[in-house]
């Protein structure tokens, strides 16, 4: 047996065989002594890449729907183009080359060429043919192209997980995952939460692990490769105790998130994807308190479509049935990259050009967002939140887009909804000026994640540094209660939906701070609504909240059928804040 130890990102138990997500780099020969035979392996290649992207196709449809998976039927074509075709063999045929080495080429030749025009659209096709090149060039030399689909569930363990290679893994055969980089604050350990399977992060890993049976301890931060038949035993009641735990807290579905003393609190649960949602309904979520739209953009190879955004926004804020669906807009940038956007390389990403920086220098991309929010919220109870705010003009600017694309929506006759108006408080800045900025918007979710990165000057990326990246700092948790006193001064709502807010040694805290909300992983609410309901803050019912004042009881809305939304006369500035 071996053992290797790690950092958790979330307690509990993994059982299974191990998939090593390699990243070798394809060694690629130039020359080849028999074009008819590099001919074949080509037409071979691409075959099979035409089948992989069918199956990809078929899964992303089943998953977020037809529109969303059209992305791969577009490969599917690109790989077909005559001149992409002509130029590969005409590589193999006159010029003697490999298989790999023309498919490289050509690949790389035309994605020059794309990039280099003017059209946007067209820009973004060099993405796609990169994507198609590299997975050929990937089946011609062995080199592994992500998990494959398999039947059995399985452990990742790779060298590292960025959110958008997450984002690709089959949800549904993913027991735990185990990489060597990586820190607790990364998006990729909030998507391990988000799904609530164990992992860890900061593991010496070997190649040798893959297909090995092995056991993730999250409890002790260690991952067993081919376990002893006691420790298994041991670890199997162990998980099968924490499976008992979790039905018992199902008991609490459909109660109230109400303290011994009258005091009640919105519990909401974060999102990724559409897929998230069956999660939030299950755990019984109020609603939900951040849908991070990025995860959108990052499973697209493309910039998804007004038209496809929409569908997705559409078919969550129906799920959810007339509970409160809040849509982060766009926060791409720093560790969460996707390559059609041809982001600069920067020497300090997290303080770079970013979430809401794009979407004001970048009006196409934020309006086709915008819109397709505006119109989701006809079929829905939607609010709007814009990330990484520093100022009073950035939201001044944001609403004054949001107003245009209202304009130009009804004006082409579309039907849209009211949306309520918020941002994420997640800069020190932003709390200085908390008081002026909750005069233009109706509510602000706390990012405790990147607070607690700006406040303390520590790169949430960095795994040295996550000894010292407290989020209990005295310096954080009085940012936070002085943006509820703010938010509350101006009858603006505030939650939280960093990961602070599913801490349980703070849930009593932020009860006493008045926060109206937490928004936590779908996994988390229950757990914390057990807490609330045995914490007695004292002092008898304390004077209701904005939260309470507006959405009593908190936690079981009248759903509003989609006819009585759809009726609703649209205001931007439900409270008349201007
Ligand atoms: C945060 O910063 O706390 C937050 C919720 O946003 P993200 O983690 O996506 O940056
Ligand atoms: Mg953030």
């Amino acid at each position: 047996m071996i053992t290797a130890k790690g950092k958790s990102i979330l307690k509990g138990i993994a059982i299974g065989k191990i998939k090593f997500l390699a990243k070798k780099q394809a060694e690629i020969k130039e020359n080849a002594a028999d074009p008819a035979a590099e001919l074949k392996r080509y037409e071979d290649a691409r075959a099979l890449a035409s089948e992989q992207l069918q199956a990809l196709y078929d899964k992303a449809a089943l998953e977020a729907g037809e529109e969303h998976a059209a992305i791969f039927e577009i490969h599917m074509m690109m790989l077909e183009d005559d001149d992409y075709v002509e130029a590969i063999t005409e590589l193999i045929n006159s010029d003697g080359k490999t298989a790999e080495f023309a498919v490289k080429t050509t690949g790389e030749n035309f994605a020059e060429t794309f990039a280099s025009m003017d059209d946007e659209y067209m820009k973004a096709r060099a993405a796609d043919v990169r994507d198609i090149s590299g997975r050929m060039v990937n089946i011609l030399t062995g080199a592994d192209t992500g998990p494959a689909d398999s039947d059995e569930p399985f452990i990742i363990v790779a060298e590292d997980l960025a959110p958008s290679e997450t984002v690709q893994l089959d949800k549904s055969k993913l027991l735990g995952f185990v990489t060597r980089l990586g820190s607790t604050n990364s998006h990729t350990a909030i998507l391990a939460r988000n799904m609530n399977i164990p992992a860890l992060i900061g593991t010496e890993i070997s190649e040798d692990w893959d297909g090995r049976m092995a056991i993730i301890d999250g409890y002790n931060s260690c991952i067993y490769i081919d376990p002893t038949e006691e420790l298994l035993r041991t670890l199997d009641e162990k998980r099968v105790r924490d499976l008992e735990q979790r039905a018992m807290l199902q008991q609490l579905k459909g109660q109230p998130n109400v303290t011994l003393d009258g005091r009640t609190i919105n519990l909401y649960a974060n999102i990724g994807n559409v897929s998230d949602v069956g999660m939030v309904l299950d755990n019984d979520a109020g609603g939900i308190g951040l849908f991070r739209s990025e995860f959108i953009y990052l499973h697209s190879a493309t910039f998804p479509t007004e038209d496809e955004q929409f569908a997705i926004y559409k078919k969550v804020a129906e799920m959810m049935g007339g509970k409160k669906v809040i849509i982060r807009t766009l926060d791409i940038g720093a560790d969460k990259q996707a390559d059609y956007f041809n982001l600069p390389k920067e020497e300090n990403p997290a303080l770079g050009y970013r979430a809401i920086r794009i979407c004001l220098m970048q009006h196409d991309i934020f309006k086709a967002q915008i819109r397709a929010i505006l119109r989701a919220a006809a079929y829905g109870k939607v609010s709007i939140m814009f990330p990484m705010i520093i100022s009073v003009s950035e939201v001044k600017q944001a609403k004054a887009i949001l107003e245009e694309c209202r304009k130009e929506l009804l004006a082409e006759g579309k039907e849209i909804g009211e949306v309520e108006i918020g941002i994420m408080i997640e800069t020190p800045a932003a709390v200085m000026v908390a008081d002026e900025l909750a005069e233009e918007v109706e509510f602000f979710s706390i990012g405790t994640n990147d607070l607690t990165q700006y406040t303390l000057a520590i790169d949430r990326q960095n795994p040295k540094l996550d000894p010292f990246y407290d989020s209990h700092h005295p310096a954080v948790l009085r940012l936070i209660e002085m943006t509820v006193q703010a938010g509350h001064r101006h009858n603006c709502w505030v939650g939280i939906c960093g990961e602070l807010g599913a801490d349980p040694t703070l849930t009593e805290t932020f009860l006493r701070m008045g926060l109206d909300e937490l928004s936590v992983n779908p996994g988390g609410i229950l757990s914390l609504r057990k807490i609330i309901r045995e914490t007695d803050l004292g002092g008898g019912k304390a004077a209701a909240t904005p939260a309470e004042q507006e959405e009593k009881p908190a936690e079981t809305p009248e759903p509003e059928s989609v006819e009585q939304t759809k009726k609703k006369k649209f205001s931007l500035f439900g409270k008349g804040k201007k």
